[in-house]
């Protein structure tokens, strides 16, 4: 599973980081880093916190991209 975050859409709210701490993590103040392929085992997690972005800016699926970013 893919993961893609829009990072002109997140915020650095750190929901994402605190919901998926092994697929998210904040650098600083506002600079998220990410795993963009979730292993199985964290697909759940990664689910809620893309559920949980009060901003939507996680999007998962297959084949998903960045948008030529
Ligand atoms: S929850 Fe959304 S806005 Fe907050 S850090 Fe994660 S991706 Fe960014």
């Amino acid at each position: 599973m893919q993961i893609v975050v829009d990072l002109t859409r997140c915020q650095g709210y750190a929901q994402c980081v605190f919901l998926a701490p092994e697929v998210f993590q904040l650098h600083g103040e506002e600079a998220l880093l990410y795993h963009p392929a979730v292993p199985a085992e964290q697909l759940e997690r990664a689910r809620q916190a893309a559920a949980a972005c009060p901003v939507q800016a996680i999007l998962l699926g297959e084949g998903v991209s960045a948008g030529g970013r």
